[in-house]
């Protein structure tokens, strides 16, 4: 049907289309409960059977991971995991997309949602191909996310156990000729800073401004890109009330991430240490009470680095297939984190493949069909060649 030469064809004009229809059911974070029944029904008519998890229960969403899975055609084989996330970033609703030839974007009022919808279309593309084409594969666990912009939510729970499949590929980055292997930890960093509140115009010997040693802290910190592996910001700041009072209390929200932990603890160690040398320098006494300036910093880990080895599995399999389909793919580190994180601490060996998503996060994503086109020959590849190897372990094992 599809096939030049012999070599499988995924049907462009279906997983275009597919991409299309996805991106116009919105899915905002906890609210992707309408993409999920659609998926869920594309899954089934494929031959998965699918469950919608407990997840958003958790997370207070509307829908949870929807978890595919499809029935291989090769016995004994060992399952193999493809997944995606559904939920985009805002603003993400009433998405209209414009076609330019190749290119897909939106009327630049919202974003595309080509994150991630276009790793959904790709897995559901790929397992129609393997369905259609008869070509024999592996059991598949199919995993849809929630929430993953919002701190890979869905992935974190994901009830693992349920799942068979040891290694896997994430569809989540943006270039088909990148497979991203290693991803950093990230630092989520709350802070308050605590002054006094007194009359700026009367008393401000008896205040303390937050505002200020928030300027102080935060002009001390190197933020940005402190060296290769490593960044750092403040996102969020918050803080006062009117111009005649000094103000008592500045919240700041920022994150560190690093490939290397030990860089993230020193950048972290570093912010905190910039406003609470900041607030040191700040003390009033009034009617014999002392006061001083004070911080409260919470850090919590976001997420853990992942770190997949060129020889290992997956990375192998995925180099095979390229190598057979004659395409140049490149391992890389990420500066952002993406399910694969969270999978990987939890026993998935993957690495996050590019599906042709670009700008994302901004009103002028576009994506290139043609790359999502590539991704999912990929895909494909990937699925037939693990079924292939598969076959001649079982064949090995009878032998
Ligand atoms: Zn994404």
């Amino acid at each position: 049907m599809f096939t030049i030469d012999g070599v499988e064809m995924i049907n462009q004009e279906r997983i275009k289309n597919l991409l299309l229809e996805l991106v116009q059911i919105d899915s905002h974070s906890l609210k992707e409960r309408d993409v999920a029944e659609r998926i869920k029904k594309h899954c089934e008519d494929i031959g998965a059977e699918v469950e919608i998890d407990d997840a958003g229960e958790k997370v207070n969403g509307n829908s949870g991971n929807v978890i595919a899975r499809f029935k291989g055609t090769i016995p004994g084989a060992e399952a193999i995991m493809m997944s995606a996330h559904m939920d985009t970033v805002v603003p993400g609703e009433g998405v209209k997309p414009v076609l330019d030839g190749d290119i897909i974007r939106t009327d630049g009022t919202t974003i595309l949602g080509g994150d991630d919808k276009s790793g959904c279309a790709v897995i559901i593309e790929t397992i129609r191909c393997l369905k259609e084409q008869n070509i024999p594969h592996t059991d598949i666990e199919a995993i849809f996310s929630i929430c993953e912009e919002v701190g890979l939510l869905g992935a974190k729970n994901l009830d693992v156990s349920k799942l068979r499949a040891k290694y896997g590929i994430v569809f989540d980055s943006d270039d088909p000729g990148f497979l991203f292997t290693k991803g950093p930890s990230a630092n989520h960093i709350e802070f308050k800073i605590f002054g006094l509140e007194s009359h700026a115009g009367v008393a401000p010997e008896e205040g303390i401004s937050a505002i200020k040693i928030a300027a102080e802290g935060i002009a001390a910190m190197k933020l940005g890109r402190i060296d290769e592996e490593t960044t750092a910001n403040i996102g969020v700041i918050e803080g006062g009330k009117a111009t005649n009072i000094t103000t008592n209390l500045v919240t700041l929200r920022g994150e560190a991430r690093s490939l290397d932990d030990a860089k993230l603890e020193a950048q972290t160690r570093h912010m905190v240490g910039c406003l609470e040398d900041a607030a040191a320098k700040y003390e009033v006494t009034v009617a014999g009470h002392t006061t001083k300036g004070r911080v409260e910093s919470h850090v919590t880990r976001e997420y853990y680095a992942m770190d997949v080895p060129d020889d290992s599995r997956v990375v192998q399999l995925v180099f095979a297939a390229a190598e057979r389909l004659g395409l140049k793919v490149q391992t890389l580190a990420s500066g952002g984190g993406c399910d694969a994180n969270v999978f990987n601490r939890r026993g998935i060996e993957c690495a996050n493949f590019g599906t042709g998503m670009r700008a994302i996060h901004t009103v002028k994503e576009w994506l290139d069909v043609k790359d999502m086109y590539a991704s999912a020959e990929m895909a494909l590849e990937v699925m037939k060649l693990n079924g292939e190897m598969a076959m001649s372990k079982g064949m090995r094992a009878e032998g």
